[in-house]
């Protein structure tokens, strides 16, 4: 009998948390459509991979409401099924309130909201063919709490918790879970934009865990919200932050 493989649909992924959750799912045997808005970087991460037959690179900004029926349907045409989606792909911008425009607002919120929004609705109804599947939305501690640089980031990401048990109650009926894992700082590209010496300083002074997190920890837990490890959990958000959250201090 030929083994079904799992397959699952990763945005953002051609760096940073995104593209080491692709390698994870890849370790674990399953086929991974990789979604990027950068096609030359998405291109390279996939050929690095080596890993022709199990990969799909596919170059979409997730903001575009096109962008997600074109894509969840190059992945079923390629894999023939969808059974995870990591709603992964997201932007920052750290401002003040006073100072952030409407276009960087509007962005971020299309970005960070409107990207999940779209791709889980075009996504659903495939998982729905073959028994559901599981979602994971990556929010942020910065949805957690207030602080005074991210009013676009941090609203984007406390919006998409809430999204997250929106979609959770609506498609449980599909058998599909729906849950989000919000990272503490980690170093990427991202990080390395947005993180000013005083952050980078604060952050180590609170997290209890005193260090940021490595990519490979996040892609661990967004792995287990996929996995029937997690059969029982929908719903939820997972904050993989060295402790910070629970520690109750205010952002830097
Ligand atoms: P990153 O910038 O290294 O990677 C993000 C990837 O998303 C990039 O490859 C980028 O090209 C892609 N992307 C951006 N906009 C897109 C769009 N519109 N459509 C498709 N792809 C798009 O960032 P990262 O740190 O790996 O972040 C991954 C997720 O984790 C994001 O949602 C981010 O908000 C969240 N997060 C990161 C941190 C951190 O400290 N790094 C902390 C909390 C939450």
């Amino acid at each position: 009998m030929t083994e079904i493989k799992k397959v699952v649909l990763v945005t953002g992924a051609a760096r940073g948390i995104g593209l080491a959750t692709a390698k994870r799912f890849l370790a674990e045997g399953w086929l991974v459509a990789m979604l990027d808005i950068d096609g030359p970087a998405q291109e390279a991460a996939v050929t690095a991979l080596k890993r022709p037959e199990d990969t799909l690179a596919l170059s979409a900004d997730v903001s575009e409401p096109e962008a997600a029926t074109r894509t969840v349907a190059a992945v079923e045409a390629r894999f023939g099924r969808l059974d995870a989606l990591v709603n992964n792909a997201g932007t920052a911008v750290f401002k003040p309130l006073l100072e952030t425009t409407n276009e960087e607002w509007q962005r971020v919120l299309a970005v960070n909201l409107g990207g999940p929004f779209m791709m889980t609705n075009a996504a659903a109804p495939v998982m729905a063919k073959t028994g559901g599947g599981a979602i994971v939305n990556i929010t942020s501690i910065s949805g957690l709490r207030a602080s005074t640089l991210r009013v676009a980031y941090g609203t984007s990401k406390a919006a998409l918790a809430h999204l997250t048990k929106q979609q959770a109650v609506e498609l449980a009926g599909l058998g599909i879970r729906v849950n989000a894992v919000a990272p503490g700082p980690v170093e990427t590209a991202m990080a390395k934009a947005v993180h000013s010496p005083e952050i980078r300083r604060d952050y180590r002074d609170t997290i209890p865990l005193e260090r940021y997190g490595l990519e490979e920890e996040l892609a661990d837990a967004i792995y287990y919200l996929c996995s029937s490890r997690s059969s029982y959990v929908t719903g939820q958000t997972l904050a993989v932050d060295g402790g910070f959250e629970a520690a109750g201090i205010g952002l830097p």
